[in-house]
């Protein structure tokens, strides 16, 4: 898509060069404009495990080009949202995905490992763009831009700035004022058990749910089919450590599902050493943009994870953001509150449906965990959640 006649003149810096931001830089290029991605890691690294990447964000892939590398590394998923009993593994509903997610959604849905993903989208960059070692700690507003300020004690100065520095963001400040995060109660475990390691159930191309009281099991082959996703959510105790990189003991992993059915504490013990984070709970904020900058992705919108959207929204929010700043390239302030009022309502009726999940997943075995249970069987999350799959965020905005 070509830009208009001198947007490329526009300096536009990218702090944080995650899913979210690259695909920031990857849609201004499609646009026609340039940018600056800000990276606090000195260098690509292998870090994170597994996502879904649904057919809302799998259509913008495809638009950016990449689709193909991107199938060479992600599995297609022929079974999803298979909730499983925590004690027996009988299973309480399934969906078909193959043919039938193409055919209401135009796409299918995927899986893949976080590392690959973004590696696929940064194929849509060009390298001179990226700047690795460069951890934000400021920007300073001004009228016509800002400055932003790096640890290392360096500076630079742009004409718009999107914070795309995720949950832990230091742009939000700038932006807006953020109810401090509430303790969740819970955490995550995660591990990534290599296909060798795997028992053949989990090799499927299934996404699959294991419910049971105050826990879930979530697993799904990822990596081409090399490896097994883990994630697991649990009590957390007094554990409030919110990082990526944090690592348990395989046997506190084991503890939170003893006496679930063998299948799932054959999958922790055959993961080694999980990684495990907190899940903080955070409100939906106001407002994502003040003057020349905003926010995008986690760094505006924290969500939980349980309907697998975070990676998604924010190339949804890139996608947008890009189509703003190209149709109003003179007027920066007016096209980022575009793009925030284009997006606002729809991340946060995701943020809220993922926050909502949370109960509805971890009841006690009882009455209301028989009717939920009902209700699964009967229902279709496929077309239910069709809003969320079904939605073009391209298309869907209007100037
Ligand atoms: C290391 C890591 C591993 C993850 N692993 C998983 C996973 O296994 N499964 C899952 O579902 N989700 C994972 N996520 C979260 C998931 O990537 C996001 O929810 C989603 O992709 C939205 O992406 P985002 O770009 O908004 O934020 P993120 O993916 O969090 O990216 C933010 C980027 O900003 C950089 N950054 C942060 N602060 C600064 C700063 N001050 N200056 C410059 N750069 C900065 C970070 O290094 C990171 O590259 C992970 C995130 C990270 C950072």
């Amino acid at each position: 898509m070509p830009g208009p006649a001198g947007s490329g003149d526009l300096r536009i810096a990218v702090v944080g060069g995650g899913i979210g931001g690259m695909a920031a830089a990857a849609f201004l290029r499609r646009a026609g404009l340039t940018a600056t991605v800000y990276e606090q890691a000195s260098a690509p690294a292998e870090v994170g495990a597994g996502l879904v990447v649904a057919p809302n964000a799998v259509r913008l892939l495809r638009r950016l080009g990449v689709l193909e590398p991107f199938l060479r590394r992600a599995v297609a998923l022929e079974w999803g949202w298979e909730f499983r009993r925590w004690a027996d593994g009988e299973v309480l509903s399934v969906e078909r995905l193959g043919g039938v997610c193409e055919r209401l959604y135009g796409e299918r849905t995927y899986t893949v490992h976080r590392a690959d993903l973004l590696d696929t989208i940064r194929r849509a960059v060009p390298e001179g763009w990226v700047r690795f070692g460069a951890r934000c700690t400021a920007v300073e507003p001004g009228s016509d831009g800002a400055v932003l300020r790096f640890a290392d004690g360096g500076r630079a100065e742009a004409d718009v700035v999107v914070g795309a520095d995720g949950v832990h963001s230091v742009v939000r400040g700038t932006v807006a004022e953020a109810e401090p995060p509430e303790y969740s109660g819970i955490c995550a475990f995660r591990a990534v058990v290599p296909a060798r390691a795997a028992p053949a159930f989990a090799l499927r191309a299934a996404q699959t749910l294991w419910l049971g009281p105050g826990r879930h099991f979530v697993h799904y082959p990822i990596a081409g089919g090399s490896a097994v996703n883990v994630v697991a959510f649990a009590p957390a105790g007094d554990f409030t450590d919110e990082s990526w990189s944090t690592t348990a003991e395989v046997g506190e992993f084991h503890a939170e599902f003893a006496d679930w059915d063998p299948r799932v504490t054959g999958l922790v013990a055959a993961g080694g050493a999980p990684g495990r984070w907190a899940l903080l709970d955070r409100a939906p904020l106001p407002r994502w943009s003040r003057g020349r900058v905003t926010l995008l992705g986690d760094a505006a919108h924290p969500m939980f994870p349980f309907f697998a959207q975070g990676a998604a929204q924010s190339v949804e929010d890139a996608a947008v953001l890009a189509r703003c700043l190209a149709l109003e390239p003179d007027d920066p302030e007016r096209a980022l509150l575009r793009y925030e009022s284009a997006r606002l309502p729809r991340t946060t009726r995701v943020q809220r449906a993922s926050h909502d999940r949370r109960d509805v997943n971890h009841l006690p075995d009882g009455p209301e965990q028989r009717a939920r249970d009902t209700a699964l069987a009967a229902a279709d999350p496929l077309v239910g959640s069709g809003w969320i799959y079904g939605h073009d965020a391209e298309a869907a905005f209007i100037p």
